[in-house]
């Protein structure tokens, strides 16, 4: 499914040394770098420091501010492998025991070779991060959650406790969270934001992608960047409408996504020339309707989505549009969480045909996934009326997250 239309408004254009051809003309390149960066999330972010770091001379450029659903999100990254804090809290584990327990999670969607290379540097980037300045002090202590409290930075994020996954590998706590009260993923967002920054990369903020431009071979030589000219502000609070409503009711976020493409309209055009490489970091597509029923119809009709109005798919259909192959598109993770409070493990979670849907203790993301996948996404926990009350008390009390030891017995 290669979209080559040249008609299409993100098919890219073609060009070389001297500039990008379109309407007859040649557009001589406004902006020179080896490397362009597009969208300024983790995955933009570190790409970008890397680049420098190897003597690239880089450019960032993001469709808002910068930060993406990284800044947005609960921050825990899934470290293993030896890491201090997992040392602290007396736990061994290895690359090789990271690697067999994530063998069970991701199945095929991740190549092993992957897998394997993702174990193996784990305690090397967790470093990183850490010395880019996101706080992960040594933890006071270590629980299962489905979100730990604010003084806690390392926990059982995952299925690790849970049978079948700690029949075949140890079970050690990977979930890493930057300190910080509530979701502290912009901790990380800004450390890289200042990373980048601080290697020398240049940031251009609000200032999107429309398309690449390619060689006559094909190779990707830069891109097509339309820099805002309407308020920012604006364009922060339609963003912001697009996240919040949007992530409510699609039909409404589809609306107001036309009304911010509408004022993004008001923007100069930059054509960007990147001698080394196009590096497309744009996040997802949940915000695209249309891609999620094409690509993963079982989770668009998921009660809420979560993302950025950033996540329109638009990297991907420009990306594509150059020749890009696409995969794994239908794996999606859907979150269905039982606990807090943790009483409600102790019921049952059954489909509409009254089969058990899966382990209650399961990871949110696993629980959604099997509900999902096999139960078409509706479920109902069963609960006696003692068990029901002691989750009302654990409510009341502020439900600390639960001791490990509920797992181990
Ligand atoms: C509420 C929430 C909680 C989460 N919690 C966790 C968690 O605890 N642990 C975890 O591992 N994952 C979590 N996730 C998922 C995780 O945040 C994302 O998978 C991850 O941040 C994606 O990073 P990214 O760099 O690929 O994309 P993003 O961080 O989304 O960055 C993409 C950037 O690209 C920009 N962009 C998009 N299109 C264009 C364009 N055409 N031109 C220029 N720029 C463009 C966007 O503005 C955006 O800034 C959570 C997500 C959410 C929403």
């Amino acid at each position: 499914m290669i979209d080559h239309d040249p008609s299409s408004e993100r098919a890219p254009l073609r060009g070389d040394s001297s500039g990008a051809r379109s309407g007859g003309r040649t557009h001589a390149w406004d902006i020179e770098c080896d490397v362009l960066v597009v969208g300024l999330g983790a995955a933009g972010g570190s790409a970008a420091i890397e680049a420098r770091r190897g003597g690239a001379e880089v450019v960032v450029i993001d469709r808002f501010a910068g930060g993406g659903a990284t800044g947005r999100s609960a921050g825990i990254i899934y470290f293993g492998g030896g890491t201090e804090l997992q040392l602290a809290a007396g736990y061994v584990d290895t690359p090789q025991n990271m690697f067999d327990y994530l063998r069970q999670e991701v199945g095929d969607a991740v190549p092993e070779a992957t897998l394997r290379a993702f174990c193996e540097t784990s305690v090397a980037n967790f470093e990183w991060l850490r010395q880019l300045g996101v706080p992960f002090p040594v933890s006071g202590k270590v629980s299962k959650s489905a979100y730990p409290e604010s003084d806690c930075t390392l926990y059982f994020s995952g299925n690790e406790l849970c049978h079948p996954y700690r029949d075949s590998a140890t079970p050690a706590p990977r979930g890493h969270r930057p300190l910080g009260v509530g979701l502290t993923g912009h901790l990380s967002a800004e450390a890289m934001r200042l990373g980048m920054l601080e290697a020398g990369a240049l940031l251009r903020p609000y200032s999107r992608l429309e398309r690449l431009v390619v060689a006559s071979d094909g190779a990707v030589i830069g891109g097509v960047v339309c820099e805002l000219k309407a308020p920012r502000w604006l364009v922060d609070v339609m963003a912001t409408l697009v996240r919040n409503a949007g992530g409510i009711s699609p039909r409404l976020g589809g609306v107001l996504q036309a009304t911010l493409r509408a004022i993004e309209r008001s923007c100069k055009r930059h054509h960007v020339r990147a001698r080394r490489g196009v590096i497309l970091c744009t996040g997802g597509f949940v915000f695209d309707r249309k891609l999620m029923l094409e690509h993963a119809p079982a989770y668009a009709d998921c009660s809420m989505r979560l993302g950025t109005a950033g996540d329109d798919g638009s990297g991907i259909a420009i990306g594509q549009a150059a020749g890009g192959v696409l995969g794994k598109m239908d794996r999606c993770t859907a979150w269905r969480f039982i606990d807090p409070p943790e009483a409600w493990w102790g019921g049952i979670l059954v489909g509409r045909s009254g089969a058990r849907i899966c382990n209650e203790t399961l990871y949110g993301g696993k629980v959604g996934e099997h509900m999902i996948e096999e139960h078409g996404g509706k479920g109902t926990l069963i609960v006696d009326a003692s068990t029901m009350a002691r989750g009302r008390r654990q409510v009341m009390s502020g439900n600390p997250p639960q001791c490990i030891n509920a797992y181990l017995a």
